[in-house]
This record gives structure tokens, C-alpha cells and sequence, in this order.
């Protein structure tokens, strides 16, 4: 459950920002998730869902936008846009793979009404 402790410590971050500049509610978060962080949107918006139940954040819509992640194949050095579900260079298709950027899950933004 990978997801749910995300969520857990993206609420505790939300918190401490509402605390630190007074805010009451949040209209919205918007979280961008790398396609090679290993993160299921759908799964993270289920446990966001979990976590916020019943808390001063519950209304508060949720984004995902989803980076698609790039990788670089170490046998021909090409760069492309990494497929999970293809882990292979479209070029070359050797599989040694180093994964460039799209590993990250940050908070990108938050709307206050
Ligand atoms: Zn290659």
C-alpha cells in the first residue's frame, strides 16, 4: 500500500501549509505523478479519497496529472519516452534502461478559495 502512505504524508504537508499561512480550506491540490514513479493514479486518487474522508480537506478536489516519464537505452545512448508497459528501447530494443525523468511525485499546485 505504497499509495495510502503517499496520501498520508501529502496530507500532513497540506496541513502544515494551511497552518502556516492560516488558510481554512483548500478548493484544490493538483499532485503530478511520473509514469516510472511507480504511483497508480487511479489507486492514489482512491486512497486521497481514504485519507481526506471525514477531515476538513474532504471536499477539496483532487488533480493528477500524469508526466510521462523518458529514459535512456544504454546499448545505442538514445533517449525516448519511457512505456511501462513495454520496457524496451524502440530503437534498438535492448533492455538496459536508465530512467531520465518521470520517477517523481510532487505537489504542483494549490488553490485556496
Ligand atoms: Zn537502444
Amino acid at each position: 500500500m505504497h499509495e495510502l502512505g503517499i496520501c498520508d504524508a501529502m496530507l500532513k504537508m497540506v496541513r502544515g501549509i494551511m497552518k502556516d499561512e492560516e488558510l481554512d480550506a483548500i478548493t484544490r491540490i493538483t499532485v503530478e505523478v511520473g509514469s516510472l514513479s511507480g504511483v497508480m493514479p487511479n489507486f492514489l486518487a482512491d486512497c486521497w479519497v481514504a485519507v481526506t474522508d471525514g477531515t476538513e480537506l474532504e471536499e477539496t478536489e483532487f488533480v493528477i496529472e500524469e508526466l510521462a516519464g523518458t529514459a535512456k537505452c544504454l546499448d545505442c545512448q538514445r533517449e525516448f519516452v519511457a512505456d511501462l508497459n513495454d520496457l524496451s528501447c524502440p530503437v534498438c530494443k535492448g533492455k538496459k534502461l536508465m530512467p531520465l525523468t518521470g520517477r517523481d511525485l510532487t505537489l504542483k499546485e494549490i488553490l485556496v478559495p
